[in-house]
């Protein structure tokens, strides 16, 4: 049944080592390489129509071509189908193609729609000049795009896939769900639901299929989605199997710490105590996910399971995915535990090598009884004596692999470390379902007492003058302020530079006041300084990157002004946010947004308006996202999906949980097929 790739003509072993490398070992594996998106060369569509993001074939004649110095040489050709103007930008171009399009020439092109400095543009569409009286032509179907893949051309790849595909005439790839399931969703058959996504008929609804919202979609979709979940499934039930330190010492020191605690913890923290503790006392690892917004106070909750651990004489570890939250951390943590003569270690990357090599003796003989830090910890010729639990920060930047990675370095004679991790972008119930299958998880849903929801406002950027006024007035009355600026993609220089440019401004508009400025390409040091001198009340107002997202901790600071809130994600806003509010005062944050804002922007804003509560923030910010915007990896340390998309596809969850568990409970050897069939190399997950 499984045919070698080199049976299908052109593959030769060259080629065949190739797609090895791309996961492709047999020909059914091609079958499954899907399309990641399609492009509708199906029609023209009129210039005056064109949305900016979408993917679109456009014709019209040259009004203009001319050849422009911005930084570099750019060519610019202005088009006109009578119905609108477009630009087309070339960076790379050629004296010959530069000559090809004069005045009045027809020429059709196919290109993302962007927009540009005069309307709308097209960067290096692909394009055709049109003879005299020649139409342009338009595609029958829908073109598929395969992922892109190094040495292996999308011509190659279609035709390596028709190939395939007519193999499986003879050879159809074997059904494993189970009939009750297809049946009752109304699914297509599998080979059905290939055919038609590697070639969408004319008829196809083009729509529904730049959605991923077609039946035949949604039935590989469920799929890939059973084989993630069952294969999380049983990495949990591995863990199960496997052994732990059972923490059950160690309660007095517990009481004794929370009873010195200057507050009283709310009853959602001594719930999820409560949870923590009976976990960590079972002889098999704890695998417990926290969720809580901003400012629930997490950090106390961890502290008091490294004190149960460290009480039970095993070692705890606690990682961020930043230095600065990192340091936040120690800090805390030092606060907390040197009265009880628990002196933290540090360790992070950027770390000196004499106390780097200090840390690591201290981690591996076990006098460092708690090592807070970065990556750094899990790294290479880092040993620990006895690691009982390690618990990561803000899980959402921290993916499956790396958590598995983490598990198996801490083990010790002991057994496995316990783990939690702890997140503060709450995600919907659906997609926590999904991602994270093999932990168990908690919420805080409650605030410390006392803290008054932020009162959120969106301003056009044409009335700064008021808020700086007002910037003046809140620090002329004792409160301080932060004031964020814009994130620049990608880019710390420029961040840099938009922050250092505000801070100037803002210097000079408030002589009066103090100015303070925090960015990411500071020291750590200098940053340190900025930050301590805003926490001890010489800096009034803060001027910061994003880099205090997840930094300091200033109950004073009542006021935020965010400079071009449209162009952050909701969750990051929200999250930048909650750096207000901490105090007894009335916070208020105001977004400064550059006008015109198109809908889906006005839409975000106005949710931040309308609630405080991260839950539904995190919801409305899957739902207002746009094709072009899901949820990527990097971002959210969610697996990578090939056809399957959580945030588009959440509303199968319900079933394909239903589906997983049936499968399991019956010992369903399908279940294995599924995983391996989507995930190829089970190691990564775990052995199935
Ligand atoms: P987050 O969940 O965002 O990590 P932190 O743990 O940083 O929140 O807590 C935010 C602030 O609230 C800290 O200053 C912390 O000391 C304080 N805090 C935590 N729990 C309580 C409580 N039960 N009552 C009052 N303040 C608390
Ligand atoms: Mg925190």
């Amino acid at each position: 049944m499984e045919s070698p790739l080199t049976c299908l003509k052109g593959v030769g072993p060259a080629l065949a080592q190739k797609l090895e490398k791309l996961g492709l070992f047999h020909v059914e594996d091609l079958l499954f390489l899907l399309p990641l998106r399609y492009e509708d060369r199906t029609q023209l569509v009129k210039i005056g129509a064109l949305v900016a993001g979408s993917r679109c074939l456009v014709t019209g004649e040259v009004l203009l071509s001319e050849t422009v110095y911005r930084g570099r040489r750019n060519l610019l050709v202005r088009i006109s189908d009578g119905s609108g103007q477009l630009t087309l930008r070339f960076f790379h171009f050629s004296r010959q193609q530069q000559a090809q399009f004069h005045v009045g020439t027809s020429v059709t092109c196919f290109g993302e729609v962007r927009r540009g400095s005069a309307g709308f543009e097209m960067i290096h569409p692909e394009y055709r000049i049109l003879r005299e009286n020649q139409d342009a032509s338009t595609n029958e179907s829908l073109t598929p795009i395969y992922p892109a893949t190094e040495g292996v051309q999308q011509g190659r790849l279609r035709n390596l896939t028709d190939q395939a595909l007519g193999f499986m005439q003879e050879n159809p790839p074997v059904e494993l769900l189970p009939a009750s399931v297809t049946n009752k969703l109304g699914m297509p058959s599998l080979a059905e639901a290939i055919r038609y996504l590697h070639r969408p008929p004319p008829d196809a609804n083009v729509k529904q299929m730049l959605q991923g919202r077609h039946p035949c979609q949604q039935r590989l979709a469920f799929e890939e989605l059973l084989a993630h979940y069952l294969s999380l499934r049983r990495l949990r039930a591995l863990a199960e199997t496997e052994e732990a330190p059972a923490l059950t010492n160690g309660d007095s020191e517990v009481g004794r710490f929370i009873s010195d605690l200057p507050f009283e913890l709310t009853g959602a923290q001594k719930r999820v105590i409560d949870e923590i503790l009976s976990d960590l006392a079972e002889p098999h690892p704890m695998m417990r996910l926290i969720q809580g917004d901003v400012g629930s106070g997490k950090t106390v909750v961890a502290a008091i399971a490294c004190l149960k651990a460290i009480a039970c004489g095993v070692q705890a570890a606690i990682m961020a995915p930043t230095e600065i939250l990192a340091e936040q951390h120690w800090r805390n943590f030092s606060e907390w535990f040197r009265p009880l003569g628990i002196e933290p270690a540090w360790l992070s990357g950027s770390q000196r090598a004499a106390a780097r090599r200090e840390s690591l003796q201290s981690i591996a003989d076990g006098r460092a009884k708690l090592v807070v830090g970065t990556h750094a910890l899990f790294q290479e010729g880092v040993e620990f004596e006895s690691l009982g639990l390690v618990i990561i920060d803000e899980q959402h930047r921290f993916g499956v692999h790396q958590r598995m990675a983490l598990r198996d370095k801490g083990v010790s004679a002991r057994g496995h470390p316990h783990q939690l991790v702890m997140t503060a972008t709450p995600i919907p119930r659906t997609l926590a379902m999904a991602a994270y299958a093999d932990l168990d998880t908690s919420v805080i849903d409650e605030l410390p007492p006392g803290r008054q929801p932020v009162s959120t406002i969106a301003v056009p950027d044409t009335r700064r003058g008021e808020i700086v006024e007002r910037v003046r007035s809140a620090c002329a009355s004792g409160q301080q302020a932060y004031w964020v600026c814009p994130l620049i993609e990608e880019s710390e220089v420029l961040d840099y530079q938009a922050a250092e440019a505000s801070y100037q401004v803002l210097t000079e508009s408030l002589p009066d006041l103090r100015v303070g400025l925090v960015h990411g390409r500071m020291r750590p040091a200098e940053k340190e300084r900025g930050m301590r001198a805003f926490k001890e009340g010489l800096i009034q107002l803060l001027v910061a990157t994003t880099v205090i997202e997840v930094g300091v901790d200033v109950p004073n600071a009542s006021l935020m002004i965010i400079e071009n809130a449209e162009r952050m994600g909701l969750s990051q806003l929200h999250q930048l946010r909650g750096r207000v509010g901490r105090g007894a005062a009335q916070s208020h944050c105001v977004l400064l947004y550059k006008p015109p804002l198109g809908r889906i922007a006005k839409e975000r804003l106005a949710v931040l308006r309308d609630t405080n509560d991260g839950f539904i923030v995190a919801q409305r910010d899957l739902e207002l996202r746009g094709p072009g915007e899901l949820l990527g990896t990097r971002q959210t340390g969610l697996p990578d999906y090939r056809i399957a998309n959580l945030v588009r596809d959440a509303d199968l969850m319900p079933q394909v949980q239903i589906t997983a568990e049936a499968m399991r409970t019956a010992s369903d050897k399908n279940a294995a097929a599924i995983v391996r069939r989507w995930l190829g190399d089970t190691r990564k997950y775990g052995k199935v």
